[in-house]
């Protein structure tokens, strides 16, 4: 016998259809004699319908909220899950994030969890096998006693920090797809699903746009060193063999992984946006005029990129910024202008970022210049590049991302056979 914890994602709870399936596979666990602490998403598309309403209500809403309205799907799917359990005679119940209590930090739509008191749940797993129905991706801050959100994926952290906080001997995230592949694979039909992934490779693929699972549920997984497991809700429950390996993949230390390979998978995002300043004058001081007021926003500058301007006195800073800070930049970069001393300002955000991430890097050199030379074969201009210990990243017009991410995923050798 164990403790479980079994996250269902959106798309898994989308209708009462599915949430009735979700319920087959608590049962079976239960069945095995586990004990099951279950997090449950909104329905699909909900989140994003909470969201828009906000926006509409006003463009410049009260973050906090903006956190009571979202928060709402997840009270939903958690409640009906527990009606759908107890009909078919578990004992289960329905827990908001404040009832647990999940603390986080104050920081409204993308709260951190503090600390999660995980005593209640396990005594009821003990005095009455009572299945725990949670709803993710919500929190309070225990100063204000408000309800906070984790930020867009979060339920996924809400899953790996209270498998930490009951000691679970595993966390389950069911998702559409049977596990982490070596890339998106609806975008790149050849993608091969892996048995097991590295926490600090997951980490970087998740940062890097495959949003499968939230970066900090990653981190999260490292840090108490909780085996996460992601895998399909779609499977049948019935034909599930207990006592065999369900197909997935395992999210472990580095160690726990036999065969390596240099290049683990590769990742992508559209959600990026590039700002170049041109003709500064080069002299000390200037990076610190564009990038000092850009932190003091708040605003995170990924990609940086500096080379001689066209008139060859001058010089040109290039650099990423999220797409939903565009505005936003562009507008702390022009009041800046009279400081920075600049001739022109130009942007793009018809850009993507594709990275290659693999810790097998580190002891491997000239992985990132094969990749550049098969991109230029393509035709392929790269904009930026980045690179770090474990992965290099370009940045490329949007309209080439699939061919990219397609033409990378050959060259590494990661196409299924
Ligand atoms: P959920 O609603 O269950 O949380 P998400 O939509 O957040 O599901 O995440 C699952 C999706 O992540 C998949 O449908 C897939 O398109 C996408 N994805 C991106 N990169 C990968 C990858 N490397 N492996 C698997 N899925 C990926
Ligand atoms: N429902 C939230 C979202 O759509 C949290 C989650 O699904 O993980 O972002
Ligand atoms: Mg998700």
């Amino acid at each position: 016998m164990g403790r479980l914890v079994m996250k269902f994602g959106g798309t898994s709870v989308a209708n009462i259809d599915r949430i009735r399936n979700v319920a087959r596979h608590v049962k079976r666990e239960v069945d095995a004699g586990h004990d099951v602490a279950v997090v449950v998403s909104a329905m699909a598309g909900k989140t994003n319908e909470l969201v828009d309403w906000c926006r509409d209500a006003s463009p410049l809403h009260d973050a906090r909220e903006y956190d009571a309205v979202v928060a709402s799907g997840e009270q939903v799917t958690s409640g009906l899950l527990a009606i759908v359990l107890q009909g078919m005679g578990i004992q289960a119940r329905s827990w908001q994030g404040w009832q647990i209590a999940i603390k986080t930090s104050d920081a409204h739509a993308s709260a951190r969890i503090l600390e999660i008191d995980g005593t209640e749940i396990s005594a009821r797993f003990k005095d009455r096998k009572e299945v725990a129905v949670i709803a993710g991706f919500q929190g309070i801050n225990p100063q204000t006693n408000r309800i906070t959100t984790l930020g867009r994926g979060g339920s996924d952290t809400s899953a790996v920090a209270i498998a930490a906080a009951i000691r679970a001997d595993r966390c389950d995230i069911y998702t559409d797809v049977d596990g982490v592949y070596t890339t998106d694979p609806r975008v790149v039909p050849k993608a091969r699903r892996l048995d097991k992934i590295a926490f600090e490779d997951m980490l970087e693929l998740a940062s890097q746009g495959a949003k499968v699972l939230q970066v900090r549920s990653v981190e999260l997984g490292m840090v108490h060193n909780m085996p996460v497991f992601v895998r399909s809700s779609f499977d049948k429950p019935e034909d599930i063999d207990p006592h065999g390996t369900p197909p997935g993949t395992l999210i472990c230390s580095e160690e726990e992984i036999m065969e390596s390979h240099v290049v683990t998978g590769i990742a992508f995002s559209k959600d990026e946006a590039q700002i170049s300043v041109r003709q500064i004058e080069d002299k000390p001081g200037v990076a610190a005029a564009i990038f000092g007021p850009l932190a003091e926003a708040n605003i995170n500058v990924d990609m940086i990129v500096q080379n001689v301007s066209e008139d060859g006195k001058t010089t040109d800073l290039t650099f990423t910024v999220p797409a939903s800070d565009y505005n936003r930049a562009r507008d702390t970069i022009s009041s800046a202008k009279a400081k920075i001393g600049y001739a022109r300002l130009d942007s793009a955000t018809d850009v993507a970022k594709v990275s290659v991430i693999g810790s097998g890097m580190r002891s491997h050199a000239g992985v990132a210049a094969q990749a550049f030379t098969a991109l230029a074969g393509r035709n392929i201009n790269i904009r930026a590049i980045t690179t770090s210990e474990i992965k290099f990243s370009v940045l490329i017009d949007a309209a080439y991302t699939e061919l990219a991410v397609r033409t990378l995923h050959t060259l590494y050798g990661l196409d299924k056979a």
